[in-house]
C-alpha cells in the first residue's frame, strides 16, 4: 500500500509498505480522511522536536493521528464492530493495567502509545491503518467522513472545558481561533456558556462569525473588564497565557490547552489576588471523543468551513511545505488517500 513516510529532519516521501493486518483485538480500516495536525506540521518544520525525537537512526514514522476510515478487517475476538462500518480512531492507547487507565484517563497513562506519533504505532497517512478495536468510535449514519477527521482536534478543546466544567450563562473566553480553540468554544457553547474567542487574524474571525460565535481582536480584549469566569488558552504562547490570566475575574479558572515548548512568565500577583485556578489539560479521554462524535452527528453548523484544503498523496508533501513556509495557514487540511488532485 502507499504510505507517507517521515524520515526525520524535515524529510517526507511517498513509498510502498506492506499492508498491515489486524491482530487480536484490532481492526484495520481503509483510510478515508485524516487531518494534518499542527503537531505534525511543527514536528516536520523543526519548530519542535516531537516527531524527530521518536526516530532511531534509519527509522521512519507514519504520521496522521486524526484518522477516519471504513473497517475492512476484524481481528480475532473483536465484537460490536462490523466490516464496512465507518469509524474515527481515538489515537491514544493506554497500557490497560495502571490506575490511570482503570479510571479511563488513558491520556495520563505513563505507558500510553499514540498512533501516528511513534514508529511502532503507524498513523493514517497511508491507504490502510490498524488500531485497537477499543479505540474505534463508530460514526453516525449519514455523517460526513471528512467531518469525522475533525473529531480528534475538536476533542482537545472539549477536554479542557470538561475539566473546568463550564456552566450555563457563564462568560467563557477562548484564546485562539484554530480548530482546538473552536473545539473549546463549541464545547462551552453547548453547555450554555456565553463564549468569546480572541483571534488575531481577520479572516479567521470572519470564519468564526460564520459559525455563529463571537470573535474579537486581542487588542479589543484588553479593553474589556476582567469579567470572564473561565478562559482557555488554546495557543500556548507567553502573551496568550497572560491574556487568559488577565481576562478572568475573581475565583476564575484558566485552562492551559495548548502545549508550551518552554517555561513562560505568569502574571502571578493576579493569580494570587484573584484566587485564579489554573488547570493543565492534556489531550482527552475516550469519553470526550465519543461526546464530540455524538455532537457532530446532530449539529446544524456548517463545519465544511473548517476544511480549507484536501490533498491526496500527490499534494500532501506540498501542503506540509506550505504550512512550514507560512504561505498557507488553513484551519484544517484533510488528507484523503484516494484523492488525485488537491481541492479547496
Ligand atoms: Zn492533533
Ligand atoms: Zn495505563
Amino acid at each position: 500500500m502507499r504510505t507517507l513516510l517521515y524520515h526525520g529532519e524535515s524529510r517526507l516521501s511517498v513509498g510502498e509498505s506492506p499492508t498491515p493486518h489486524a491482530g487480536p483485538g484490532e481492526i484495520r480500516v481503509r483510510v478515508d480522511s485524516v487531518g494534518l495536525c499542527r503537531s505534525d506540521l511543527y514536528g516536520y518544520s523543526g519548530r519542535n522536536n516531537r516527531r524527530d525525537e521518536v526516530l532511531a537512526a534509519g527509522e521512519t514514522l507514519v504520521m496522521g493521528h486524526e484518522a477516519v476510515g471504513v473497517i475492512d478487517e476484524l481481528g480475532e475476538g473483536v465484537g460490536g464492530l462490523e466490516l464496512g462500518q465507518a469509524i474515527a480512531i481515538d489515537p491514544i492507547e493506554g497500557c490497560g493495567d495502571c490506575d490511570r487507565c482503570a479510571g479511563g484517563e488513558t491520556n495520563l497513562c505513563p505507558d500510553r502509545r499514540v498512533y501516528g506519533c511513534i514508529p511502532a504505532a503507524p498513523g493514517g497517512f497511508a491507504e490502510a491503518m490498524v488500531a485497537p478495536a477499543a479505540n474505534a468510535t463508530p460514526l453516525a449514519a449519514g455523517l460526513s467522513l471528512e467531518w469525522g477527521a475533525l473529531i480528534e482536534p475538536l476533542t482537545v478543546g472539549e477536554h479542557g472545558v470538561q475539566l473546568a466544567g463550564a456552566r450555563p450563562g457563564e462568560r467563557v473566553l477562548v484564546v485562539g481561533g484554530g480548530v482546538i480553540g473552536l473545539g473549546a468554544a463549541f464545547a462551552a457553547a453547548r453547555r450554555g456558556a456565553e463564549v468569546t474567542i480572541s483571534e488575531p487574524q481577520a479572516a479567521r474571525r470572519e470564519l468564526i462569525a460564520g459559525l455563529g460565535l463571537t470573535a474579537v481582536e486581542p487588542a479589543e480584549l484588553d479593553a474589556l473588564p476582567p469579567h470572564f469566569a473561565l478562559a482557555l488558552d488554546c495557543v500556548a504562547r507567553p502573551e496568550t497565557l497572560a491574556a487568559a490570566v488577565r481576562a478572568v475575574g475573581r475565583s476564575g479558572t484558566v485552562v492551559l490547552v495548548g502545549i508550551f515548548s518552554d517555561e513562560v512568565p505568569l502574571p502571578v500577583s493576579r493569580v494570587v489576588e484573584n484566587e485564579t485556578r489554573i488547570i493543565g489539560s492534556f489531550a482527552y479521554v475516550h469519553e470526550d471523543f465519543d461526546n464530540v462524535a455524538a455532537w457532530l452527528a446532530e449539529t446544524d453548523l456548517d463545519l465544511d468551513r473548517l476544511i480549507e484544503l484536501r490533498v491526496g498523496f500527490e499534494g500532501i508533501i506540498d501542503a506540509f511545505d506550505a504550512y512550514a513556509s507560512g504561505s498557507f495557514d488553513g484551519v484544517r487540511t484533510i488528507f484523503q488517500p484516494d484523492l488525485e488532485v488537491a481541492s479547496r
